[in-house]
């Protein structure tokens, strides 16, 4: 099941620079059975959990938690990228596989003690996924797990982000 979806998984060379092999999941997504069952795969973990809420990270992050939070009868928090959000924010900056950025949530996003799983499409380095972390525990969520369609395992996200509890779908 999982195999299929991995073979739908179209690699780019150099994409956004040189050296990067960019995994497109636009290739699985645009399939209906394909991003069904990624949903469904994903979600499955978290039926019965009492999920109150799944963080989405912009852009790809949306595509994933915003089915997930509907599978789950859960809320959705997007975190985006500066100056999007249009009320009181939190942000935290981060690198990644290829460059530096920002993120940013709504300061009342999320309340103490609610359970939430953060959503997106890819781990790499883990430096995305970690500051959403620390935006998640600065509003005292209760992080269940971070949930990746694709984990890239030898870039060692999953060690940048213990404790915190790491799921993938598709390793490489
Ligand atoms: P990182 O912060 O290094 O874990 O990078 C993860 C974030 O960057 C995710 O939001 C991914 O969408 C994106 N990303 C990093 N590397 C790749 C890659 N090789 N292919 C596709 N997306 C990537």
């Amino acid at each position: 099941m999982v195999d299929e979806l991995k073979k739908s998984i179209r690699d780019v060379p150099d994409f956004p620079k040189k050296g990067i092999l960019f995994k497109d999941i636009t290739t699985l997504c645009k399939d209906p059975s394909l991003y069904q069952r990624m949903v469904d795969l994903m979600g499955h973990r978290y039926v019965g959990k009492g999920i109150d809420v799944v963080v989405g990270i912009e852009a790809r992050g949306f595509i994933l938690g915003a089915a997930l939070a509907y599978k789950l009868g859960a809320g959705v928090v997007l975190v985006r990228k500066p100056g999007k959000l249009p009320s009181k924010t939190h942000s935290a900056s981060y690198t990644l596989e290829y460059g530096e950025d920002t993120l940013e949530v709504h300061q009342d996003a999320i309340l103490p003690g609610q359970r939430v799983v953060i959503a997106d499409d890819l781990l790499a380095t883990g430096g995305t996924a970690g500051a959403v972390v620390d935006l998640v525990k600065r509003m005292k969520g209760n992080i269940v797990e971070c949930s990746f369609a694709i984990e890239l395992e030898d870039l060692g996200g999953r060690e940048k982000l213990t404790p915190t509890p790491v799921f993938s779908l598709i390793r490489y």
